[in-house]
């Protein structure tokens, strides 16, 4: 079956240096996914969420967006309380929780080291990003987690990124897209109270009031 053109395959030779940590991961945790990580959610949502890049040992060891971390346990139970999503998460892909109305990907597919993917990865894994919102139709909202993945999608669409400026809780029109900014649910960013779960709520809430307003 042909690959969705958002997906790229699982030893996608472009970033060499993730290329090298995925072989070392995959000689450690045999067991572990440890390839890029595909979007989760249907193509015809009309909401996109981008993260940076899978977690170690959450997405690049589930192989689902999110998934295994602490990161996961907010972003899922918020989109829960929205009506974002409906099941049980319970931190495994094969758990029932669907995605309604909602889809989830990462400005970059692959784990980086520390969590921090360079300059040119994120440029280069672009093109994924940018295949994948081409590819969503419906799309009307995203909600970029971080300032990374704020620039990158902005840059995906074409739009000039001194326009449009990352500030968590500001919201920016661009076409018909709105793009939403959140800090990361990183475990950092909540324990160190730069982001709080009442904080990552209200960007949700204000986006669910978007999209019924839409309706
Ligand atoms: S980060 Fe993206 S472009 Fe780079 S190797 Fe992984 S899938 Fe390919």
């Amino acid at each position: 079956m042909a690959r969705p053109s958002g997906m790229p395959g699982r030893d996608c030779p472009r970033c060499p240096r993730l290329v090298e940590f995925r072989k070392s991961w995959r000689k450690r945790e045999p067991q572990w996914f440890n390839a890029p990580v595909d979007s989760f959610g249907p193509a015809d949502a009309r909401l996109l969420i981008v993260g940076l890049a899978p977690g170690l040992r959450g997405a690049n060891r589930t192989g689902r967006p999110f998934t295994g971390d602490y990161a996961g346990e907010l972003l899922y139970g918020t989109l829960k309380e929205l009506g974002f999503a409906r099941g049980a998460y319970r931190a495994d892909p094969d758990d029932d929780l669907m995605l309604i109305d909602c889809r989830i990907t990462n400005a970059v597919r692959c784990v980086p080291p520390e969590n921090k993917p360079t300059p040119q990865e994120i440029a280069t894994c672009r093109n994924f990003l940018a295949d994948t919102v081409k590819e969503m139709t419906g799309l009307r909202a995203v909600i970029a987690l971080g300032r990374i993945a704020h620039d990158s999608f902005v840059a995906a669409i074409g739009a000039r990124r001194s326009e449009f400026a990352f500030g968590h809780g500001k919201t920016h029109a661009i076409g018909v897209l709105t793009l939403f900014d959140s800090y990361h649910c990183s475990r950092y960013n909540t324990s160190t109270g730069v982001l709080t779960a009442q904080m990552f709520r209200d960007v949700f809430a204000q986006v669910r009031r978007h999209l019924d307003a839409a309706k």
